[in-house]
């Protein structure tokens, strides 16, 4: 087994950055947990205070199952299974249950999990009646010398494989449909007063989520491993058949034997920018420490593209990064005193 060792945390530049280090006299290992539940542009005015508190407990649920599994030894890719199951199956959040609608009105989900020690990985595209695509995804990775499965062949290998799946309306939650038929007058009114100036998003591109949604998690265990993985319905009014950046290995998740990471944004820009791999072959090539990495991608390259989002990463010092350049990220994490927090708008 690697040696762990209780190192000083170096310069901490940002609130964001902890690192837990469990002391039961000696050394011991560290164990690390990252969760969030999507970035966007809403403010803290825009979102009832009600749902503020259901979101964040909804996250420490999770993040607290998952870290069960973490302390009493198990893997990070259980961690990140567990706790991002949890995630799908709350209407909250847009994955699994509470998937966002295609332009076409449909229901397609993306997912991906990746385990860093082992540098394998897996990730199902447009799947539209696997109730947890992060379990599919991690299917694929175990169960298949494969790494993407995509469309109706991947909701069939699912339940091949015994996972379980649902009738494709379970997905469809009210809220999403609301936001669908908003999108589609917007589109409407647009198009009717054939503006000179119109914006790139408004010719059909999809436009980032103002709305939390995107579900990720990363995690650090016992053993050293580090574990990511991702799971989103997508974008509203999505091209049907359009995948994003979340079940794309490298771009919304990455690890290896170093640092693990899971994004949330749009997609686009995450996959032109390599973004998951980008941060942690900065760690790797530049010698960056993991929010250096994570903060030069985020706040440097996909700003200057114009690419709203933000990710969660996790080392193997069990230091956590949390940055976006959105107005919100939903997220909750470990901090080094073992405390679960959570947050939403900037602290
Ligand atoms: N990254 C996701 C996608 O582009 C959306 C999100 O994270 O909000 O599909």
């Amino acid at each position: 087994m690697k040696k762990k060792l209780l190192l000083a945390i170096p310069l901490c530049l940002c609130p964001l950055t902890a690192a837990y280090s469990s002391e039961s006299g000696g050394t011991t290992p560290k164990v690390a947990l990252a969760v969030h539940g999507g970035a966007g542009n809403a403010s803290a005015e825009d979102l009832p205070k009600e749902r503020e508190t259901r979101i964040r407990a909804k996250l420490a649920e999770a993040l607290e199952a998952g870290y069960e599994i973490l302390t009493s030894g198990g893997s990070a890719v259980d961690a990140v299974e567990r706790t991002i199951r949890l995630l799908e199956d709350s209407p909250l959040f847009n994955a699994g249950k509470g998937a966002v609608f295609t332009a076409a009105g449909t229901n397609e989900l993306d997912a991906s999990i990746m385990d860093g020690a082992k540098m394998e990985a897996g990730a199902v595209a447009g799947v539209t009646t696997i109730k947890n695509p992060i379990a599919a995804a991690r299917a694929v990775m175990e169960r298949t010398e494969h790494v993407l499965l995509a469309g109706p062949a991947a909701n069939d290998f699912a339940a091949d494989a015994g996972l379980e799946t649902v009738d494709s309306s379970y997905f469809f939650t009210e809220r999403r449909w609301q936001a669908l038929q908003e999108r589609i007058e917007r589109e409407k009114t647009e198009e009717s007063t054939k503006s000179s100036r119109a914006s790139p998003r408004s010719s059909g591109a999809p436009e980032p989520s103002t709305h939390f949604g995107t579900v990720g998690a990363v995690a650090l265990d016992s053993m050293g491993r580090i574990a990511a993985g991702t799971s989103t319905g997508g974008m509203t009014y999505k091209r049907h058949g359009r995948v994003g950046d979340s079940p794309i290995i490298g771009a919304g998740t990455y690890a290896n034997g170093e640092c693990g990471v899971s994004a949330t944004g749009h997609g686009e820009y995450f996959i032109r920018h390599a973004v998951a791999f980008d941060i942690c072959a900065r760690m790797r090539y530049l010698g960056l420490s993991l929010l250096e990495a994570a903060t030069s991608v985020v706040n440097g390259t996909l700003m200057e593209v114009g690419g709203d989002g933000g990710v969660i990463a996790i080392d193997t010092d069990g230091n956590t990064a949390l940055v976006f350049n959105t107005r919100n990220m939903a997220r909750a994490w470990i901090d080094s005193n073992g405390e679960p927090r959570t947050a939403i708008f900037r602290q």
